[in-house]
């Protein structure tokens, strides 16, 4: 399959509603294997934590220099058969992405904004020398995953099937350049990210020795090798007491970029204003932060993409101009920040509870996801 062939097949945006053919009849459905019984599934998805129980199947496409993309599957989950000379291994040629797929009021399944990470995983594959997806192949293998495992998806309060598109460099040869062979995969979970009615809010740790990312460097890119950088953080962090880093600009370590795997929204002027800090190359553009930069006009909220100061973080706290602080992202939609802590001292957010505005923004993301409320910006696409 080329990438012209795949560009043919239907695009995601041509029907918003309504059920898609399996992958667009762009990926071929290799079955073997045995799907777990329906008691087997309750049980791993009674409790499935995040990223623990797989679903029964899979997608892979392979690509080649010669045959671009080509050999799109749905098979069973099963194991890789890996060189040790593949090229992944040694230099880290690897991106993912992350998104999740909603139960609907009427046992439907919906994905949110499947387009914008199939766009980004591409500006990741680009900044990588990867080879870019058609964002229509994206799609179909999303659409193919989940219908074939929409067994899977959960339909208890809170829950979601998690997808991880991901792709690999497989040529087997050490030399140092842009492989020749890669390997593209979706595989997904079902996951319980957090208890409805219980959102508690984390502590952090402002990280003045170590950085994420540099302008030039691979921070926007969605991949691997950032978050291997970001392990050692995290662990001082959780040395601190902390359950998450906050990562500052590398050059004059003061500039507030993102908190871990999520971005950061603070609430000014006595709620009614939020700022985030803007895209400065350093930053992973957060779909979820892009969703509530348009979400959150629409319910009276003044929204600015800025930068702030971790001096001015402390001191909004102090005076009570900055009322409260959140992060977010896919995994856990939106956290409360109750506390950060810094080499120079700790402060508390607000009362160190998870806000108003914050529980507001996150029930009227969750009630979109969800099929609750209406869906204005059409961000969400049936897919059973
Ligand atoms: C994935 C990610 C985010 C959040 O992106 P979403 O698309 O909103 O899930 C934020 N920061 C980093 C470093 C990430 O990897």
């Amino acid at each position: 399959m080329t990438a012209t062939q795949t560009a043919a097949g239907p695009g995601p945006g041509d029907s918003p509603v309504g059920t898609s053919p399996i992958g667009a009849g762009l990926i071929s459905v290799e079955l073997s294997g045995t799907p777990r019984s329906a008691d087997e599934r309750a049980a791993l998805m009674a409790d499935p934590g995040f990223g623990r129980v797989h679903t029964d199947h899979m997608v892979a496409v392979r690509w080649t220099a010669d045959a671009g993309w080509h050999d799109a599957k749905l098979t069973a989950y099963r194991p890789l058969e890996l060189d040790p000379s593949a090229m992944v291994l040694h230099y880290g040629q690897a991106i993912f992405e992350g998104l999740k797929a909603y139960r609907q009021p009427d046992g439907g399944v919906a994905v949110f904004r499947a387009e914008e990470n199939a766009k980004r995983f591409n500006r990741s594959a680009h900044r990588l020398a990867m080879p870019e997806l058609p964002v229509e192949l994206f799609t179909a293998a999303v659409d193919a995953l989940v219908a074939t495992d929409r067994e899977w998806v959960p339909s208890a309060e809170g829950q979601s099937l998690y997808l991880r598109p991901f792709m690999i460099a497989t040529e087997a040869q050490v030399g140092m350049r842009p492989a020749q062979e890669y390997l593209f995969l979706l595989i997904a979970f079902p996951v319980t990210p957090f208890f409805p009615g219980e959102v508690k809010p984390v502590t952090v740790w402002l990280s003045d020795e170590y950085v994420r990312a540099a302008v030039g460097g691979t921070g926007e890119a969605k991949c691997a090798g950032n978050y291997a950088g970001s392990l050692l953080a995290q662990r001082q962090a959780a040395e601190k007491g902390c359950d998450q880093v906050v990562w500052l600009d590398a050059v004059e370590r003061r500039w507030v970029e993102e908190m871990g795997g999520m971005n950061l929204f603070f609430v000014l002027d006595g709620g009614k204003r939020l700022l985030t800090p803007a895209l400065t190359g350093t930053l992973l553009p957060g779909v979820v932060r892009d969703s509530l930069l348009a979400l959150a006009p629409e319910l009276g909220f003044t929204v600015e993409e800025g930068r702030l100061s971790k001096e001015e973080w402390r001191k909004g706290c102090e005076d009570g101009s900055i009322s409260e602080v959140f992060a977010c992202g896919t995994a856990a939609v939106l956290a409360p920040v109750g506390r950060a802590r810094s080499a120079s001292g700790d402060w508390t957010v607000g009362d160190g509870s998870a806000g108003e505005v914050t529980m507001r923004l996150r029930g009227a993301l969750l009630d979109l996801q969800y099929g609750r409320a209406a869906d204005p910006f059409g961000w969400m696409r049936r897919i059973v």
